[in-house]
């Protein structure tokens, strides 16, 4: 399958879980990867195991707010043609009293200024190409809320603003921006609340499972695919049915 040959594709915190599956599946359909992570170990792996299945990548480890480097990376491999703002840390069971400056500034500063530092670092290579595709990934708990982790969903529900609001702003230039809002997925970040809560969780949606990494790598390669045009500014919601989203 070659559907993304000649194409960039730039994941963040593509180390683990989501990122790390659409950072495989882009380099198994043709893209070359930049593999971005905090984690400099979970870079070198997911790297050489693109590498090792034939793939094309090329790691870079530091935080997903370190604007400069993001501009650096994009700059080594000559643009990037199609983003994913995925890194992300949970809100870790804080109701707002447990949640200080320092709690909610370091959620604001990886998943909202992570997303936005990342963005403006393609922008100026989309907007020259005339094309991009990127793809902000939110959650369910954007939508709906969250007890015990409200900066958490208040961040998810900034990133969905933000897709909606480059949507408009970059469609002239050719670029789409959408944003996905998963339900619960077996990854890094849920199995640290332990395995009876990713259970409880999975009792939520109307399929009663939770998603494999994959199956959400799956529509991000979809909407940002050459199937996947005519579309931005939307939000795509793979959850399994969630009663209280609305299906
Ligand atoms: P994960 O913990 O498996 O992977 C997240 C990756 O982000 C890790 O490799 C981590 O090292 C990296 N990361 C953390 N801080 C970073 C930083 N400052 N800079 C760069 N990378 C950083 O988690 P996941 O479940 O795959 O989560 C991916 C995204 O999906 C997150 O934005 C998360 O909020 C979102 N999400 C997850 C679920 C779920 O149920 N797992 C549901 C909805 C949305």
């Amino acid at each position: 399958m070659s559907e993304f040959a000649g194409r960039v594709a730039m994941v963040t915190g593509a180390g683990s879980g989501i990122g790390e599956a659409t950072a495989r599946l882009f380099a198994a359909a043709g893209a070359r990867v930049i593999v971005q992570d905090i984690d400099p170990e979970r870079v070198a792996t997911t790297v050489a195991a693109i590498k090792r299945a034939g793939g094309e990548a090329v790691g870079a480890a530091y935080s997903v707010a370190d604007e400069a480097s993001l501009r650096r990376s994009v700059e080594e491999t000559g643009g990037v043609d199609i983003l994913v703002n995925n890194a992300g840390v949970p809100g870790f069971n804080a109701v707002i009293e447990d949640i200080d400056r320092a709690a909610y500034e370091r959620l604001f500063e990886i998943h909202v200024w992570g997303t936005l530092a990342a963005t403006r670092a393609v922008l100026p290579g989309m907007k020259a190409k005339g094309y991009g595709r990127i793809v902000n990934i939110a959650s369910n708990r954007g939508q709906v809320g969250f007890e015990r982790s409200s900066h958490y969903a208040a961040a998810k529900a900034a990133v969905i603003g933000f897709a909606k609001s480059w949507a408009r702003e970059f469609a002239p230039h050719g670029i789409l921006v959408n944003a996905l809002a998963p339900g619960v997925v077996r990854s890094g970040m849920t199995l640290r609340y332990g395995q009876e809560a990713l259970d409880e969780e999975a009792q939520l949606n109307l399929v009663k499972r939770w998603a494999e990494p994959d199956e959400i790598a799956g529509w991000i390669l979809f909407i940002t695919g050459p199937r996947g045009g005519f579309m931005t500014g939307q939000l795509v919601c793979p959850n399994g049915g969630d009663p209280i989203v609305g299906i």
